[in-house]
């Protein structure tokens, strides 16, 4: 059984469809695909459909942005109850605070760039979570950069004299909201150094203490070095471990099942949702 439990739609800053994802899943030979757009769960329905289609199984997810003393924290969510009020609420929230901040990162790069807002939304799928990679593709139709990758090296990056955060919830706080929805929390990608990060162990471990069921290790940001040290630290606070693509589409180089989930750590997953309401959302 092949399992990939993080990927991107156009709901999100990915290039293809929720539908179209679920395509490629099924084209790579995988037999479970979670689809985790950043801060919504606006794709689950057409991803869900396209699953039964096609034989697959569809695990709904979102991944949530969250800041922890500045630095940038994502937390998977799986099966969580996409009505829950305060969960909705808190991701709205996120996704309001996406807007404004790529506005003033927009207005940070119209004098050097050329660069205009409405340039940006061009490169949005109707309501889509907006997010850098957008800025990116605006800047490439420009020609001002040739790719997401080289945007990112450069005028998007971090350290980057225009990029602006985004405010976001303490991930502490966003574990004890997934669980109050019935959802299943996992950090994503925890170690990936390359981004000017860390979340240190004994952050995972308080997030760990609060509900957190899982460690994403098996990711392309990881080195094997960071692998083993996660391993351990899973062992440790006894959870469990996913490995997953980070799919974009185009927008990546990362390829669907890439790196894939035991099936065990499926079933712990599985065992822990509590929301009826996750597979089969309300009309
Ligand atoms: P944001 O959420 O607006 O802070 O943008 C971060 C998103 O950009 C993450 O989902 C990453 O997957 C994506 N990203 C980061 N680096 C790159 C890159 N080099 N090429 C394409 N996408 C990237
Ligand atoms: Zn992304
Ligand atoms: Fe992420
Ligand atoms: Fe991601």
């Amino acid at each position: 059984m092949r399992i990939d439990l993080h990927t991107h739609s156009t709901a999100s800053d990915g290039t293809q469809s929720p539908a179209d994802v679920i395509a490629s899943a099924a084209q790579a030979g995988l037999d479970v695909v979670a689809l985790t757009d950043h801060d919504t769960s606006s794709g689950w329905q057409e991803a869900t459909a396209a699953a039964d289609r096609l034989g697959l199984r569809l695990v709904p997810g979102v991944e949530i942005s969250c800041l922890l003393r500045g630095v940038s924290v994502h937390l998977l969510s799986y099966l969580h109850d996409p009505e829950d009020p305060v969960l909705v609420g808190m991701l709205a929230e996120s996704r309001a605070s996406r807007v404004g901040r790529a506005r003033q990162m927009v207005e940070r790069l119209t004098p050097d760039t050329g660069l205009r807002w409405d340039d940006v939304l061009e490169q949005v799928h109707g309501a889509a979570t907006i997010g850098r990679p957008h800025i990116a593709d605006a800047l490439v139709a420009r020609g001002v950069v040739t790719d997401r990758d080289e945007a990112f090296a450069t005028l998007l990056s971090g350290r980057s004299k225009y990029f602006v955060p985004q405010t976001a919830p303490d991930p502490v706080e966003a574990v004890r909201r997934v669980r109050r929805a019935g959802g299943v929390p996992v950090v994503a990608h925890p170690a990936a150094s390359k981004r000017g990060c860390c979340i240190a162990d004994s952050e995972i471990e308080a997030m760990a203490e609060a509900g957190m069921a899982g460690l994403e290790v098996d990711h392309r940001d990881h080195s094997d070095g960071e692998r083993a040290h996660l391993r351990d630290l899973a062992r440790d606070l006894d959870l469990f471990i996913t490995g997953s693509s980070d799919y974009h589409g185009a927008g990546k180089q990362n390829r669907l099942g890439e790196n894939t989930t035991d099936p065990e750590s499926l079933e712990r997953l599985d065992a822990l949702a509590v929301s009826t309401r996750a597979v089969h959302p309300l009309p």
